[in-house]
């Protein structure tokens, strides 16, 4: 049985639907004490230190979005309520090509994107089970077009990630013919502060 089967005699509640509680959540914990506040898990451009200082040094120019020239960033929506309005990166749109020069970070006069630390925004994995390539398909797409050297193995025409090269750019996500997009990204769950003697 896959929902709960409504009580016999149903009483008339306006946050129950066929015994399937609809009372609205909070999308965010914004409005948790700070102390409570948890960080969203989101995809930063290049260089993004450590997510709470990030937030306290963004001012939400959008600088970084107007110097990308692939208009991979864009602005957090609303509803991400605590980080409206910060960059962010979303491959399914478009991803970030790993610039040589970095003109995201160029551009970010707060300096909380640096080229002090990784480029790095997280990482991919390949979804097996959802891959051509790990079925009897010839597709190389992704390892063609990743733009960091190394990030891609492929072993008997089947790619694998190579998690400590890879920079989670989003690139094999976005170019991925699979009918059910075979590569997941995940954001890098920390990032380094600003090195020691650089100040935001
Ligand atoms: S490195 Fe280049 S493509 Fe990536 S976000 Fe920055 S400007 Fe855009
Ligand atoms: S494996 Fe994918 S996410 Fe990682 S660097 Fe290459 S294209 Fe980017």
């Amino acid at each position: 049985m896959r929902y709960p089967k409504p009580d016999s005699e149903p009483k008339a509640s306006t946050t129950q639907l066929h015994g399937i509680s609809v009372e609205p959540v909070a999308a965010t914990d914004a409005a948790l004490p700070k102390s409570r506040q948890r960080t969203i898990p989101v995809f930063r451009p290049p260089g993004a230190i450590a997510e709470e200082t990030f937030l306290a040094g963004c001012t939400r120019c959008s600088d970084c979005i107007d110097a990308c020239p692939h208009d991979a960033i864009r602005k957090a929506p609303d509803r991400l309520a605590a980080i409206a309005g910060t960059p962010v990166l979303e491959a399914d749109t478009a991803a970030c090509m790993m610039c040589d020069d970095f003109p995201c970070i160029a551009a970010c006069k707060p300096g909380v994107l640096t080229q002090s630390i990784p480029a790095v925004m997280g990482t991919a994995l390949v979804t097996e089970h959802l891959c051509l390539a790990h079925h009897s398909t010839t597709c190389t797409v992704c390892s063609e077009r990743c733009p960091v050297q190394g990030a891609i193995r492929v072993m008997d025409g089947k790619p694998t990630i190579c998690e400590d090269v890879c920079t989670g750019c989003g690139v094999c996500r976005y170019v991925c013919p699979a009918p059910e997009n075979a590569i997941l990204l995940m954001p890098a769950f920390s990032r380094p502060p600003l090195p020691d003697g650089h100040t935001a």
